[in-house]
């Protein structure tokens, strides 16, 4: 995403989120060659081989154009909050429990949370670590920080199985939102019938739609296991 500034001092900031294998040629297309200062501000959610296999590929190849900058932050190191050159704020939202270090990145003057693999439409990433107070606490901080209207973008097109796993909950779950979870999980049906993404919702959808964001630590718990032998 291109956040260049309108000012006078030619400079452009590209954000990418995590670099998962062959994500260089992505990279080349989005970046316009330029000879005025530019940076590359990588942040990765965290460690997994997915979401980072790419990045030796992508730093070589910046290290070969002169005016480009890399920064790369990584969920270990990338402060509560970071000012990007062109004065863009990213904050970066503990959400342990994946792994134990994930972190979820928002911009809220892009409207946009980019949730790694905490939180996935209709659902949520598996607790590698086995610390579900990490996990249902970092679902806690996303919705304490997260706009409503935010554009939620997570790391899988996974809404197909986890509709499935919505509706197995059943009527007796969603109380009075239950017609509007099997009408979402018809359109997910739709759009994947047509290879189309089911991502890119609202964060107020999630909360609609999404089991893990709309339960207490104790209900957390036993429906992340039941998603696990799903
Ligand atoms: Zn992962």
């Amino acid at each position: 995403m291109d956040a260049s500034p309108s000012n006078c001092e030619p400079k452009a900031d590209y954000l990418l989120s995590d670099c998962p294998e062959g994500c260089l040629e992505g990279v080349k297309d989005a970046i316009t060659p330029s000879n005025s200062p530019t940076t590359l501000n990588i942040f990765l959610t965290h460690h997994h081989a997915d979401h980072t296999a790419g990045l030796d590929e992508v730093l070589e190849w910046a290290a070969s154009r002169e005016t480009l900058d890399v920064k790369v932050r990584t969920h270990a190191n990338c402060p509560v909050s970071t000012t990007l050159p062109s004065s863009l704020d990213i904050e970066s939202i503990v959400t342990h429990g994946h792994t134990e270090d994930h972190k979820c990145f928002y911009a809220p003057a892009l409207n946009t949370l980019v949730s790694g693999d905490a939180l996935f439409s209709m659902g949520c990433g598996r607790v590698f670590t086995g610390d579900m107070d990490a996990a249902y606490e970092g679902l806690q901080n996303l919705k304490a920080q997260v706009a409503d209207d935010a554009l939620v973008l997570c790391s899988h097109e996974y809404t197909a199985s986890n509709g499935a796993f919505c509706l197995s909950l059943g009527e007796e779950f969603w109380g009075k939102d239950w017609a509007a979870v099997r009408e979402r999980v018809e359109d997910v049906t739709k759009l994947r019938a047509q290879n189309l993404p089911t991502i890119g919702t609202s964060f107020k959808q999630e909360k609609l739609w999404n089991p893990f964001l709309r339960v207490d630590r104790a209900e957390f718990e036993r429906i992340r296991k039941l998603k696990d032998s799903f």
